[in-house]
């Protein structure tokens, strides 16, 4: 017997196509599309019968409304009446820990230099009585209600906080199994060797459970870019993990540094497996020589992160033209580093769009698959997307396209976490000027 199945009628796929899914043991067992409506010809095809559908429950009536109001359970037959249905989100980048959600708001402290802020970081941490495991999982709760599935999340380890803030993450994903899935980054913030004590704090992480060893500005920060790699290629050989690098540094810099990863990726046999976060110096150098790193990082396995940041940042479509993977993650939210910010992804995608001055349907697709696909593969995801043998883990959207939903014309959201329900975001207007309620109202 097949428990927690599910059949979700008339789903719209990012390809248009209307397709009926079915669902068992929280994972994706088909998706027919008949092309056009044609209803029948996915009865056919799928099994489920013509009378399944007809009992099915309308997305659209009172008792769904029960259902999203926690007053009911999902039915084992919904009608989703041609709403977009996406994979869940992927944040490819994240701080849970350092967050001040669920905390009262801290106005933010100017600090020019990335050691100026670590140094403003600790002294706001130290008056904040909200724990990292409370801010973290209002932050990771904010994540879920607008639709993500996946977060990687990168956690300080310096030696102040010792591994206290991976141990708060590591049981917040305990505590999160079946809502969101998780991947922990080893994250010294305050520089590996700036800081002596680190590098063995990072392999402490390593054996605690972290799930991939991060770096930060090697040259910037540590003042010795090859000694700071080989300290994590290193452990990243030694315990079989990827590495994630936060690389903020302009120019030439950059540059050698980008040829440092991309040579150490291949000596480890880690391709696939090796991020550069930000790599602001790729919007800040000459195109040419932007899609020359491209096509390096594409052939060694070198993906880029961005946020879609206000200065220099990667350009997108030479990159991806070139052969590298870039994605995106929503970076610092509500934090020392930075106030902005919601969890959602939806939102970055749009940030990156605007910054990348993307205007067409298909570039603002491509902004999609920055938080969806790419995402996915960047951080190693092996089952993804709204495919039989996936993870039940979808994204319902009241948007007639994907470039519509990213240009930001999604309404309901609808998300669903290995196949169970798990959060809503239904939005209500409500009209009092007389003025406005003969207007005709913006359509999702
Ligand atoms: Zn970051």
């Amino acid at each position: 017997m097949v428990y927690d199945a599910l059949t979700l009628f008339d789903a719209r796929l990012a390809n248009g196509a209307l397709a009926d899914l079915t669902v068992a043991d929280g994972t994706i067992v088909s998706v027919v599309s008949a092309g056009g409506d044609g209803a029948s010809a996915r009865e056919a095809a799928s099994g489920v019968s013509g009378a399944a559908r007809a009992r099915a429950m309308s997305i659209d009536s009172p008792a769904f409304d029960d259902v999203v109001r926690g007053r009911a359970d999902l039915p084992a037959h919904l009608d989703l009446q041609g709403r977009l249905v996406l994979p869940a989100l992927v944040n490819g980048h994240a701080h849970l820990d350092k967050t001040f959600m669920g905390a009262p708001w801290q106005p933010h402290r100017v600090g020019t230099t990335v050691p100026a802020r670590v140094g403003a970081e600790r002294d706001i941490r130290s008056t904040i009585s909200e724990s990292v495991g409370d801010r973290s999982a209002a932050l990771a709760r904010a994540m879920v209600e607008s639709g993500t599935g996946t977060v990687r999340t990168h956690v300080d380890i310096d030696t102040e906080l010792g591994l206290s803030s991976l141990e708060s993450l590591l049981e917040l994903r305990d505590a999160l199994r079946g809502v969101l899935r998780m991947q922990i980054v080893a994250f010294p913030q305050s520089g590996i060797l700036a800081s002596p004590g680190v590098e063995r704090l990072l392999e402490e992480a390593l054996i605690a459970g972290a799930d991939v060893i991060g770096g930060l500005d090697p040259a910037g920060f540590d003042r010795d870019a090859a000694r700071h790699l080989d300290i994590v290629f290193e452990l990243a050989g030694a315990y079989g993990v990827g590495v994630d690098i936060h690389l903020h540094e302009l120019g030439g810099s950059a540059v050698e540094q980008y040829h440092l990863i991309a040579e150490r990726t291949r000596r480890v046999g880690l391709a696939g497996r090796v991020v550069v976060s930000h790599a602001y110096g790729l919007g800040s150098i000459e195109l040419d020589l932007a899609r020359r790193i491209g096509h390096e990082f594409g052939e060694a396995g070198v993906a880029v992160m961005t946020n879609g940041p206000a200065g220099p940042m990667p350009p997108v479509l030479a990159m991806r033209a070139a052969g590298a993977t870039v994605f995106s993650g929503s970076d610092n939210i509500r934090d020392a580093w930075w106030p902005y910010g919601d969890g959602d992804m939806l939102g970055i995608a749009r940030q990156v769009a605007y910054q990348s001055n993307f205007r067409t349907d298909e570039e603002l697709e491509i902004a999609l698959d920055l938080v969806t696909h790419a995402a996915a593969s960047a951080i190693g995801l092996d089952r993804y997307g709204v495919v039989a043998g996936a993870p039940a883990d979808l994204l319902v959207l009241d948007a007639p396209s994907p470039a519509a939903a990213v240009a930001g014309g999604s309404g309901d959201r609808i998300v669903l976490h290995g196949g169970a329900f798990v959060a809503a975001q239904t939005r209500e207007t409500h009209l009092a000027a007389p003025a406005l309620r003969g207007a005709v109202p913006v359509r999702p």
